[in-house]
């Protein structure tokens, strides 16, 4: 029987350290860290996300700023909205939750947010540093969050095998970076791999970010090997991710439950960068320090 790799409770303790970190901001007369959130459009799935983000920053004391813009909104008034919020002293992350509109050039929309600011860590400049192996900018939540989350339980990643499912900008993309940067020897299939099962049997670590339900069954898992599952999906009313738990878990060390593994832990890992980016902004601007 497998560990579950518990991300929500892990998720708890730090957000209470969060909690208490921002109470001796504020003892020490500094303001609140603030996040603002943009969404654009009625996406409900976009729509959960945004709430259980605000709702996580309210719990911990982050004030979350919240710009529900509509579905026609045009790409120079959310470019507009993003230069007053970089402008603003006051706000220390921006959010822009994806996808956006498709008359809204997504590339640019996040490449016009400062990246001091950039707490979900797309801008060019954070994933570039991501990449050169620096880890002074903003990694990206869902990266960030399954590397606290394997710290947590002593998995290291260095020589390990760590084959990953999925390269989306989002996920997989930047955490093939994060775990370069830990010393892994790192696989990345997408769909056009021609058989994933090649690189799935061969990893210490595996890790399925694709949003395909079930895609991970036992036969593509090695015996002991450590099991993180990103996807997403809805099939008949519940949420799933992408392996199959109750066939994989019993043949392997390790695994993340969905709901209540990865997920969790991306919403922690904003909340971190968040007071990350304010620490940097109060650092620079005020006498008395964080
Ligand atoms: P994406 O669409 O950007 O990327 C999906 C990737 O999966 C692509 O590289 C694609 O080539 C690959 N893929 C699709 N079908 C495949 C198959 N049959 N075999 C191999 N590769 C395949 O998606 P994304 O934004 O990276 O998100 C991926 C999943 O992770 C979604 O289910 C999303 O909801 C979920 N997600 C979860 C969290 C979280 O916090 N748990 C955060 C972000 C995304």
């Amino acid at each position: 029987m497998a560990l579950i790799l518990d991300g929500r409770s892990l998720s708890e303790k730090i957000r209470q350290e969060i909690k208490k970190e921002v109470e001796v901001f504020l003892q020490k007369g500094l303001r609140r860290p603030a996040l603002a959130v943009v969404l654009v459009g009625d996406d409900p799935a976009s729509q959960i996300y945004v709430n259980n983000k605000r709702k996580a920053c309210e719990k911990v004391g982050i004030k979350s700023l919240y710009y529900k813009l509509p579905q026609n909104t045009r790409h120079e008034e959310l470019l507009e909205l993003i230069a007053q919020l970089n402008a603003d002293e006051e706000v220390d992350g921006i959010l822009v939750q994806l996808p956006l509109p498709e008359q809204i050039n997504q590339r640019e929309i996040i490449t016009s947010i400062l990246p001091s600011k950039d707490v979900d860590g797309f801008h060019p400049e954070n994933m570039g540093m991501l990449l050169s192996g620096s880890e002074e900018g903003f990694i990206p939540c869902t990266p960030l969050g399954i590397d606290i989350l394997l710290r947590h339980y002593n998995i290291d990643p260095k020589g390990a095998n760590v084959t990953i499912v999925g390269a989306g900008f989002i996920v997989g993309r930047p955490l093939s970076a994060l775990m370069l940067n830990r010393n892994a020897t790192v696989s990345v299939c997408h769909i056009y791999t021609r058989d994933i099962s090649v690189f799935t049997r061969e990893a210490d670590i595996l890790i399925s970010a694709t949003g395909v339900p079930g895609l991970i069954d036992k036969e593509k898992v090695k015996e002991g090997a450590i099991v993180i599952d990103v996807g997403i999906s809805k099939v008949n009313g519940k949420i799933v991710g992408d392996v199959k738990f109750n066939e994989v878990k019993e043949k392997v060390k390790a695994i993340t439950p969905v709901p209540g593994g990865v997920g969790p832990m991306t919403v922690t890992a904003l909340l971190l960068n968040t007071v990350k980016a304010y620490k940097k902004r109060v650092y620079s601007i005020s006498t008395i320090k964080p």
